[in-house]
């Protein structure tokens, strides 16, 4: 009798479970946008805990019964998970790195091949491409996450956007497109292939009020174009998102285009969509599609409340790929308190720089890219730059390809001056002799990568 109770029971409990994922997938496969920002509205820190709660559960028993690569990694640590436990069950698990992604980004999958309904892929720290897969919920997730960040800046469904992100393997425009349809705002895809004079005419012809790019390219995008006043002033914001953006560049591009600037702060592994700024511009929300540590980098210890350190996630609610502690690389740290625009999703700071970007020149000092960003963006006459860092008779050489509007001696000479008033660089060049002289190359137009790193380390590949 107990048998068949206990029978009836778990088939009515299953039964209401797979009518509640129905029902969430209907949801998540069309999005309302003001459905969302009623629902957004309404979190607090008891909701989003108790979310958290409740997915991370499912999360850790699917990895460790699912996924190959933590299947013998993690159940002996997660028995007797449950609802009281289960947050304080993370900090025993172990780390995920970048590199073991790259290496055998297969040994990831939780699902059945025919299962994956969607992949795309980003560039590993040991130099490989890392294949990220996703079952049709995880793309609906992937819709959903970014819509959060659409409602964050303040997007209505009357808004006209342009995407002018790369298509191609990284995705990115691609998600964006995704999501913007399925919440049904009109968006035109140009992409970064077509000039800047077209991109000009777009945003000119259909009233584009919301553009999406990387700080590069729609940096040198506003400094390309004039609009008109009307399309100006009707401008309403530029989200940004894939590096990091200098506070003076956002000043330019919201003077020369209109509108206001939105950093978004996403990672490939995790299908983009992380979290955004809001209106406040202190920090990005994080949103509710992950758990977030932060960690010294050194012990990989918790660092104090506040502390900077790299960011670890975990991912929840995801199918094909779910990761657990993945080592982001991402120097940040949580800002307490609430903020101004009356969000309670949980903020952390703007990213001081990645790991894995910064690059040790000369006698041992560590720059990150927005470093040389800031030194060349004071010249005028710079339109881009790239740096490759090379080895040349035992000393680092700064190869510095400059895309100029009239190259010239005098303008070599200026970029000289740059380069030596960064005193650690000075010092190598002059004193310690670990650095060359920086070799300036004047080109038309540099490489068109989807995501350029303009701090390229050519010495790792050597070895
Ligand atoms: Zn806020």
């Amino acid at each position: 009798m107990l048998v068949l109770k206990k029978v009836v029971l778990d088939s009515i409990k299953s039964f209401v479970i797979k009518q509640r994922m129905r029902q969430i997938r209907k949801e998540l496969s069309d999005i309302n946008l003001e459905k969302v920002e009623k629902q957004i509205a309404n979190v607090n820190w008891r909701t989003i805990n108790a979310f958290k709660k409740f997915n991370i559960i499912k999360e850790l028993k699917h990895s460790a019964e699912n996924s190959p690569y933590y299947r013998d990694k993690i159940p002996e640590l997660i028995k007797g998970i449950n609802y009281k436990n289960a947050l304080s069950i993370i900090p025993k698990l172990p780390f995920t790195t970048s590199a073991e992604v790259s290496v055998n980004s297969k040994q990831f999958l939780a699902v059945p091949k025919s299962e994956v309904a969607g992949l795309h892929f980003t560039y590993g720290t040991t130099g490989g491409k890392k294949t990220i897969y996703n079952t049709k919920r995880d793309l609906n997730l992937i819709n959903y996450s970014y819509t959060l960040g659409f409602i964050n800046c303040g997007i209505e469904k009357k808004d006209i956007a342009q995407i002018v992100y790369s298509f191609g393997v990284w995705q990115l425009a691609e998600y964006i497109l995704s999501a913007l349809r399925s919440v049904g705002i009109i968006t035109i895809p140009t992409g970064n292939y077509v000039s800047f004079q077209d991109q000009e005419e777009y945003i000119e012809k259909f009233g584009t009020n919301v553009i999406f790019g990387t700080p590069s390219y729609v940096y040198n995008l506003s400094r390309e174009i004039d609009l008109s006043t009307k399309v100006k002033a009707n401008m309403k914001a530029i989200l940004v998102g894939g590096e990091g953006l200098p506070e003076h560049r956002r000043k330019v591009i919201e003077e020369k285009l209109g509108g206001e600037v939105f950093i978004n702060y996403g990672l490939n592994e995790f299908g983009g969509g992380i979290g955004s700024e809001c209106k406040c511009h202190n920090g990005y929300h994080i949103f509710p599609n992950v758990i977030y540590e932060i960690i010294d980098p050194k012990t990989t210890e918790p660092v104090e409340r506040e502390e900077y350190g790299e960011l670890v996630l975990t991912s929840l609610r995801r199918e094909a790929m779910p990761l657990i502690r993945y080592r982001t690389g991402d120097i940040t740290r949580i800002i307490d308190g609430e903020c101004d625009c009356g969000l309670k999703l949980p903020r952390i700071d703007q990213l001081k720089g990645r790991t894995d970007d910064r690059v040790v020149i000369g006698a041992a000092e560590k720059y990150y890219p927005i470093v040389f960003d800031k030194l060349f963006d004071s010249v005028d006459e710079i339109k881009d730059y790239w740096i490759e860092v090379v080895s040349e008779n035992d000393r680092d050489s700064l190869k510095t390809y400059i895309s100029a509007r009239k190259p010239s001696e005098k303008l070599k000479a200026k970029i000289l001056e740059k380069f030596y008033s960064l005193d650690s660089l000075k010092i190598d060049i002059e004193t310690t002799k670990t650095v060359n002289k920086p070799e300036i190359i004047f080109i038309d137009k540099l490489p068109n990568s989807a995501k350029r790193r303009r701090l390229v380390d050519k010495r790792k590949f050597k070895t």
